[in-house]
């Protein structure tokens, strides 16, 4: 459709979908990757491909973008044109290709003081096209915005990593599940054509087979991040997992679960960092603990309390494994551990994720492993036990860290690696959720209307597997709003 700006800021049909995230990039770094059109879908999770090498006012873009949910598994080929560039600073496109919608997105670099960027993501549609599927629009327009901004993010931690932004170092992304995709799909063509058993047979094993490893993919395959000289992230198959090398200390935080820990193992001896001499437990949950079977010499921290958490609440494994129970157990007021020539921070901040947590402060690069007080982008996961979580204390603990660590990197229990706006965005959302619960408790809402009543789509976050009494469960927008509607009810 043939549309204008000046048509695009008169229309009602949407209101701008806007966001923006401060970056501790220089603006100069981060329009490098900017301008790289052909790098977007290794930093960007909204972009699957895109075709174009650089910026040039007057081209056209050619990309796909990923599905707004994973599983949804398509991809969504899209053509703009370049209508607006101010190199170094801003990029706008317009989308004139479908029948009745005309769109433009703005993507923005901003300076801010200290050699740090603004980055924001703006764009608005109008038309009768537009008007037919808005509430797609919308939901692809706040999802490219969100994951763009989750981008930036992970570029804002390479660069504070003291690694370089460009196609040398920038991972690479894996095509295997879109080529497993394409066999699927012309597997089920080929079967419904021919309507005989065996076609469809193997058809339905290759898509079983290929949500098995959509599954792997996104939940148990684990990925390194270097955050600081011998300190790395491995995230992914359970808990998120830090190592500390200094000397020859080797600080593991938080172990998995077999069979992830036993990978984590395998990287850890092609680095020869072996053997590992210390191992924390940041709470008593098994996705962040049973792998402690696999360092049966290294010695185990954990909060003084935890042993008896894990015995209580976890007490059949642990009955079988107690050789490798924390056995140096830290007071309320928290220990320092020399880790080779440096020391780390073991520090319990009161009742938050669980009665029992750590977080664990690596002060010479200023990095910090908050255990399960944040799930960066992702529903969470709230133990209703004794030893359980406090909502209110997980909200306080997640502010306090961001205030008094405001330049931090923050390895999170689960998700991506954040940075303190993350850890107030995670507590404004349990807030929410808190805040939602009690009052559609006083309303007189059921725990069955909970997930109806409990508005969370504004979040914005992505469901996550776990398994609880050997059963796979999912924490989801419904478990979230139900678990704080029971918690909601019970005593302060
Ligand atoms: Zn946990």
């Amino acid at each position: 459709m043939r549309g204008s700006k000046k048509a695009l800021d008169l229309s009602t049909d949407m209101e701008p979908v806007h966001g923006s995230i401060d970056v501790a990039v220089p603006p100069n770094v981060l329009w490098q990757a900017f301008d790289q059109p052909h790098l977007w879908p290794r930093w960007n999770p909204c972009f699957f491909w895109c075709r174009n090498r650089r910026l040039a006012l007057g081209d056209q873009l050619i990309w796909c973008f990923e599905p707004i949910r994973p599983w949804y598994g398509y991809k969504f080929p899209a053509i703009a044109k370049i209508v607006e560039l101010e190199s170094g600073r801003k990029v706008t496109w317009e989308v004139t290709v479908l029948p009745g919608f005309y769109a433009q997105h703005t993507y923005c670099v901003e300076p801010l003081p200290d050699g740090r960027s603004r980055f924001s993501s703006w764009e608005k549609a109008y038309g009768w096209g537009f008007r037919q599927v808005s509430k797609f629009w919308i939901a692809h327009f706040t999802f490219v915005k969100d994951r763009s901004l989750a981008g930036a993010r992970q570029l804002e931690i390479r660069n504070l990593a003291g690694d370089r932004i460009d196609a040398d170092t920038l991972p690479r992304r894996n095509y295997l599940g879109f080529l497993f995709s394409i066999v699927v799909w012309a597997a089920w063509i080929y079967a419904l054509a021919r309507l005989e058993v065996w076609p469809l047979l193997i058809a339905a094993a290759l898509l079983a087979g290929r949500l098995a490893y959509a599954f792997y993919d996104l939940y148990v395959r684990l990925a390194y991040q270097r955050l600081a000289p011998g300190v790395h992230a491995a995230l992914n198959g359970g808990g998120n997992t830090l190592l500390v090398e200094d000397g020859n200390d080797v600080l593991m935080v938080d172990t998995k679960f077999p069979p992830a820990s036993q990978a984590v193992m395998r990287w850890l001896r092609k680095n020869s960092l072996l053997p590992v001499t210390k191992v924390v437990n940041t709470h008593y949950h098994y996705d962040h603990a049973h792998g402690n079977v696999l360092f049966p010499a290294a010695e185990r921290f954990a909060f003084e309390r935890v042993p008896e958490f894990m015995t209580a609440r976890d007490g059949e494994w642990w009955r079988r494994h107690m050789a490798v129970l924390p056995d140096h157990l830290v007071p309320a007021a928290g220990v320092t551990i020399p880790v080779g020539g440096q020391y780390v921070e073991l520090t319990h901040l009161g009742p938050g994720h669980t009665q029992g947590d750590l977080i664990v402060r690596v002060p010479k690069f200023n990095v910090i492993a908050t255990g399960d007080l944040i799930f960066n982008g992702y529903y969470m996961f709230f133990d209703e036990s004794n030893e359980g979580v406090d909502l209110s204390g997980n909200v306080a603990k997640l502010r306090w860290l961001a205030e008094q660590w405001p330049d931090a990197i923050f390895m999170p229990g689960h998700g991506q690696v954040a940075r303190a706006g993350d850890l107030l965005r995670a507590a404004d959302y349990i807030e929410d959720l808190l805040t939602q619960a009690r009052a559609v408790r006083a309303a007189g809402s059921t725990e069955r209307d909970a997930p109806r009543d409990i508005d969370l789509r504004r979040w914005n976050l992505l469901i996550l597997p776990s398994f609880h009494d050997g059963r796979l469960a999912w924490a989801t927008a419904a478990s979230n709003a139900k678990a704080a509607w029971r918690l909601a009810g019970q005593p302060p």
